[in-house]
């Protein structure tokens, strides 16, 4: 579809207000679309988001998000709606053992004002982890070793095979494989195609010390979006909240659709589907028929759910200076000391968040339960835990979080172009070549709009360069993200 139409009278409606269809109506609006955002919650986010707990009476989020460095799309979406001011960025990371309480920091090393260069950046800290063995730390350098060659994308072997076959400890396994990796890839070792495990740890240990940084939002991540409502109500698009699509329909004559939700009808001539796959798989089956439709469908089944857990704690006290730490061979897996990345709580005492990733069993736990062990668990990390009194807690389960990337999950990601008319895809499921992270959500956004311009006509770039390997690792052949 291509006529002489100005941009402003095209209008397009992004079903699903995340960070994909934030980072897909933002771009359009940019681009002189009227977009409307059409979202079922009372807020923006969905994934990543933060509501008022009733039971707590505070402004929590659904889970810590962290980007990293190498996030650029979703740094582009914040740049663009004025959230990035907003990420309190943090260097490296540090490993805690239950007991002793013995730290491992992880992260770029400098001689000097000078940084060591790609990928030996990251070495030093690691050889010199006290939470490794010897032999530990042998094995992990022999696979970092192994990183540095190609890994064809079409492999089939997971990363619990390759672990196998590059010797590597249980040591390494557990407290950086499993701890580290899998559950950065919230999903088991045997469920983890192996390009997903090679993109994060070149990503975040290998490539440089820029693309590792982790960032942390200082604010709740539904008000880190004010700024995209702001942004699209100043360029005459809008979003319209409480509104769940019901189904959508296709007009040939009028070359236009129209979205039906409970309070009434939205006309568009573009489409943008911004969903999780369950959501995009119910509306899809109520759609027209149309060629490939059935493969799209068959697709979307491919896909499952993994489940992250996180335990709200606060305290009369500081427990600990530590902003964030990995806790390691216990369930509870990351601290975030959230009384101090966002100071602006004025929390008295401490508001400390405990995540649980690939949590499974612990999403079988009662609340009390979860409770009770996070309680336990925090006193082996920092004893001042056990003297301190809770003042109140929250437990969040998030049991459709993230989709698995298991070996051939590329082949059930679909491209930005689907098979409807002026109707395009997006999500952190679709075909990015990114796990399911705030990145492939902004990323699928981007290459949504892009599709759409093009469809209307226009040339307009959204997506945006992948940051550049340093030093050595300039050389190896990573791969790039897929878009279709
Ligand atoms: C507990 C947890 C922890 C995570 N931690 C991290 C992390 O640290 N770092 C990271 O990068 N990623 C993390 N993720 C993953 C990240 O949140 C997601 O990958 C990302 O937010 C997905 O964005 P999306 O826009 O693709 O989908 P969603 O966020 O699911 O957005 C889809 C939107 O569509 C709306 N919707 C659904 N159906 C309809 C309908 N019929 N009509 C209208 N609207 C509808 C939903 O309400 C939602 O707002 C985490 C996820 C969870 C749940």
């Amino acid at each position: 579809m291509s006529d002489s139409r100005h941009s402003s009278e095209w209008r397009v409606a992004v079903i699903g207000g995340g960070v994909a269809g934030m980072s897909a109506a933002c771009a359009l609006a940019e681009a002189g679309f009227r977009v409307q955002l059409v979202e079922r919650r009372g807020y923006l986010g969905g994934r990543a988001s933060s509501y008022l707990h009733p039971g707590v009476n505070e402004v929590i989020d659904n889970c810590q998000h962290v980007l990293f460095g190498c996030c650029t799309n979703l740094i582009g979406f914040y740049r663009r709606v004025g959230a990035l001011e907003r990420i309190h960025w943090s260097s490296g990371m540090t490993m805690i053992e239950p007991g002793t309480g013995r730290r491992s920091p992880l992260g770029p090393s400098k001689i000097g004002p000078v940084g060591l260069t790609a990928p030996l950046h990251a070495l030093p800290k690691l050889l010199a982890a006290k939470a490794f063995t010897r032999a530990d730390k042998l094995a992990l350098a022999r696979a970092f070793r192994a990183l540095l060659r190609p890994i064809p994308p079409d492999t089939t072997e997971d990363l619990a095979s390759w672990l196998k076959r590059q010797g590597q400890t249980t040591g390494a396994i557990e407290r950086f494989w499993r701890l580290v990796i899998a559950s950065a890839l919230n999903a088991d070792l045997d469920s983890i195609a192996l390009p997903y495990a090679a993109k994060v740890v070149r990503e975040l240990f290998m490539n440089s010390a820029e693309a590792g940084r982790m960032g942390m939002s200082t604010v709740p991540l539904s008000e880190l979006y004010a700024g995209a409502a702001e942004f699209l109500c100043g360029r005459g698009s809008d979003v319209i909240f409480n509104a769940n699509v019901e189904s959508a329909n296709w007009d040939g004559v009028k070359e236009q659709w129209s979205v039906t939700t409970r309070d009434g009808m939205i006309a568009a001539d573009f489409l943008v589907l911004a969903l999780p796959f369950e959501a995009t798989a119910k509306l899809v089956a109520k759609m027209p028929p149309a060629e490939g439709a059935a493969k799209l469908a068959a697709q979307i089944e491919r896909h499952e759910h993994w489940p992250i857990c996180s335990v709200h704690l606060w305290f009369d006290r500081e427990i600990t200076d530590m902003e964030h730490a990995i806790l390691l061979d216990r369930e509870l897996h990351w601290m975030y000391n959230k009384g101090r990345l966002q100071p602006w709580r004025k929390t008295r005492g401490s508001y400390l968040e405990l995540l649980v990733s690939v949590s499974r069993s612990f999403a079988a736990l009662t609340r009390e339960q979860a409770i009770e062990k996070a309680l336990d668990e925090l006193a082996e990390f920092f004893p001042e835990a056990s003297r301190a009194k809770l003042i109140k807690a929250a437990v969040v389960k998030e049991v459709r979080a993230t989709f698995g990337v298991p070996p051939g999950i590329d082949a059930a990601r679909p491209g930005a172009v689907s098979p409807w008319p002026n109707c395009f895809l997006a999500g952190d499921w679709t075909a990015t070549g990114w796990p399911s992270t705030m990145e492939s959500a902004g990323r699928s956004g981007h290459i949504a709009a892009e599709a759409v311009c093009k469809s209307a006509g226009m040339r307009r770039k959204f997506l945006e360069p992948d940051l550049k390997p340093r030093g050595l690792m300039r050389l190896v052949r990573q791969g790039t993200g897929n878009r279709k």
